[in-house]
C-alpha cells in the first residue's frame, strides 16, 4: 500500500505556477520525530514501512508513489521590499486526499536546491526544523490554526551556517500554501489568463462556497480579510509574535506557518520583539494587526482588475474591505480581552478595567499570560509581581465582574480564551538544547504534550521562567 493517496492539482495548473525539481537523496536519513497523531488523522498507511522506509520516504531518499516533486513560484515583499522568491529550501511532494476528502500539501522543507534557491543551499538545520515541528504543534493545542508538522528526518549532511549544524528535512503538512506572494508574482510577472486562473485555482480548494458570488474575487478578498483578522485575534490572545510577516508568509486560507523567528512574549509590551533581523521591530507583537492589513492591501492590488474592470471602482470596493478589516479588528479585539478577565461582553466598565490591567502589566512588568492566569487562581502567586494596585484593581474587577455572572461562569469565560501553558522561550531552547546535544527528543515531546494537557501535567514547571531570560533572547530567521 502507498504511503500517501496524492492527487496533485497545483502540478496540474499552468506550469509558470512552479518548476519541477528532485529531493537531494540525503546520505543517512535517520527520523528523529514522528506525529503518530497527526497520520492517523491523515489516515496514512505507515505501519507496513520500517523505521528506515519512513525515513527514505519523508527526507527526499525515496519518492513515495504518487509525488509529483515541485517548487513553488511565489514572490513577497520582505520589510515592505518586493522581491521574486519561491520555494528555495522547500519542495511539494504532492496533495495527500485523507477518506474524509480533505486535502493537504505534504512538503519536505530542507532537501537540497531548487531553481528558486538563489545564493541558499535548500537546507535547513535539524534545529530550525525541530524548533518548527514543536511550535507549530503547540500553536494548535492553543486553538490557533497553524501548518502541521509529520516528522524531522536527520539527513547526515552538515549544514553550514554562522557553525556547522546537523541537517534535516521536516515534512510539513497544509491545507495549501497558496500565500500572498502567490498571488504578487502572478500580478507581476504573468499574463491575465494565468492571474484568473490562480484565483480560480484558489477560491475552488479554500472557499469553494463563493465561487457563485456575483463577484468572486472581491468574495475572495472579503474572506481572506476575515481569516486574518482570526488569525490576529488568536495570536494577540496567547501572545504570540511570529517575527517575519513578510507577505510570502501569510497563508491565504488564514494558518500560521514559517515558524523561523517566531517567539511568546512573557513581559508585556506591545513593542516586544526577538527576531535578530527586524532591527526597526516592524514586525512586534503590537503592529501584527496592522501588518495583516498591510498585507492584505497587497493582496487586494493583485486582485484588482479582477473585482473590477474600472480601476477606480475596483479600489475602492477594495478599501472598503480593509477599512472594515480595521474597524471590526479593533472591535473583536476589545471583546477578546473583556473575555480574557471573564466578561462575555464589551461593556464600558469592562473595557475600561482591561486597559488597567494591561497598563498594570507594562508598569510592573509582569508576564502577560501568568497576569491572566492569576486572576483565575491557575498559578502559584509568585509568578507575579503582587502590588497594592493590583489588589486594588482585583477588587474592583470581582465587583463588577460579578454583577453579570457567577464566579464559576466568570472562570469559564476566562479559561476558554487564557492558555494554561504556552511554550515559553527558555523551556523551548532547553528542549531544543537537548535534542540537537544529547539526541534527547523527549523533552520536545513533553513540551508538546504539557501545551497540549495542561490539566494533566506537571504544568507549573512550565508556568515558570528565569526572570530576565527575555532581555538578550534573539531568535533567527531561515537557518
Ligand atoms: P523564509 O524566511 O523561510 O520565509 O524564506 C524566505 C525566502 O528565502 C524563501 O524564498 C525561501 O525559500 C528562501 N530561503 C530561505 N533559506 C534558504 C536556504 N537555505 N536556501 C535557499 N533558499 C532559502
Ligand atoms: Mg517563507
Amino acid at each position: 500500500m502507498d504511503l500517501f493517496n496524492f492527487d496533485n492539482s497545483y502540478h496540474r495548473l499552468n506550469e509558470v505556477f512552479y518548476a519541477e525539481v528532485l529531493p537531494q537523496k540525503p546520505p543517512q536519513p535517520e527520523l528523529v520525530l514522528f506525529n503518530h497523531a497527526l497520520a492517523a488523522e491523515l489516515n496514512l498507511n505507515f505501519e507496513h514501512l520500517t523505521q528506515q522506509e519512513l525515513a527514505s520516504h519523508l527526507s527526499g531518499a525515496e519518492l513515495p508513489l504518487g509525488a509529483e516533486p515541485i517548487a513553488m513560484a511565489y514572490a513577497g515583499h520582505q520589510f515592505g521590499h518586493f522581491t521574486m522568491l519561491g520555494d528555495g529550501r522547500a519542495i511539494l511532494l504532492g496533495e495527500h486526499i485523507t477518506a474524509h476528502g480533505t486535502r493537504h500539501d505534504i512538503q519536505l522543507k530542507g532537501p537540497g536546491r531548487t531553481p528558486f534557491s538563489r545564493g541558499g543551499d535548500g537546507l535547513a538545520t535539524l534545529r530550525a526544523m525541530l524548533r518548527e515541528y514543536l511550535m507549530s504543534e503547540c500553536m494548535l493545542a492553543l486553538g490557533v490554526p497553524s501548518s502541521r508538522s509529520l516528522a524531522v528526518v536527520k539527513t547526515g549532511i552538515t549544514v553550514k551556517r554562522e557553525t556547522i549544524h546537523e541537517g534535516a528535512v521536516l515534512t510539513r503538512v497544509m491545507n495549501s500554501h497558496l500565500r500572498v506572494g502567490t498571488f504578487e508574482y502572478a500580478r507581476q510577472f504573468l499574463k491575465v489568463e494565468e492571474q484568473k486562473e490562480l484565483l480560480q485555482y484558489a477560491i475552488h480548494r479554500h472557499f469553494p462556497e463563493i465561487s457563485n458570488d456575483q463577484n468572486p474575487a472581491l468574495a475572495f478578498l472579503k474572506t481572506v480579510a476575515h481569516k486574518q483578522l482570526e488569525l490576529m485575534l488568536n495570536w494577540m490572545r496567547i501572545g504570540f509574535i511570529h517575527g517575519v510577516m513578510n507577505t510570502d508568509n501569510m497563508h491565504i486560507g488564514g494558518q500560521t506557518f514559517d515558524y523561523g523567528p517566531c517567539a511568546f512574549m512573557n513581559v508585556y509590551d506591545p513593542k516586544t520583539v526577538f527576531s535578530s533581523i527586524d532591527r526597526h521591530g516592524r514586525y512586534a507583537y503590537g503592529n501584527q494587526p496592522e501588518i495583516a492589513l498591510w498585507n492584505l492591501s497587497v493582496l487586494a492590488g493583485t486582485i484588482l482588475p479582477q473585482i473590477d474592470e474600472n480601476q477606480e471602482k475596483a479600489v475602492e470596493m477594495a478599501r472598503e474591505v480593509l477599512n472594515d478589516f480595521a474597524r471590526e479588528y479593533k472591535s473583536r479585539w476589545r471583546k477578546m480581552m473583556c473575555q480574557k478577565i471573564g466578561f462575555d461582553s464589551d461593556e464600558h466598565e469592562a473595557i475600561l478595567l482591561s486597559e488597567r490591567l494591561l497598563e498594570w502589566m507594562l508598569e510592573t512588568k509582569a508576564d502577560y499570560t501568568n497576569t491572566y492566569l492569576f486572576l483565575s487562581d491557575d498559578i502559584s502567586q509568585d509568578l507575579l509581581p503582587i502590588n497594592d494596585d493590583l489588589k486594588h484593581w482585583v477588587l474592583d474587577w470581582k465587583k463588577e465582574v460579578l454583577r453579570h455572572k457567577t464566579w464559576s461562569e466568570v472562570l469559564q469565560t476566562m479559561r476558554l480564551v487564557n492558555p494554561q501553558v504556552v511554550p515559553r522561550n527558555d523551556k523551548v531552547e532547553t528542549a531544543l538544547d537537548a535534542a540537537v546535544y544529547q539526541n534527547d527528543y523527549a523533552k520536545i515531546q513533553e513540551l508538546i504534550a504539557v501545551v497540549q494537557h495542561p490539566e494533566h501535567a506537571k504544568k507549573v514547571h512550565y508556568q515558570g521562567f528565569p526572570n530576565d531570560f527575555d532581555v538578550s533572547y534573539q531568535t533567527f530567521c531561515g537557518t
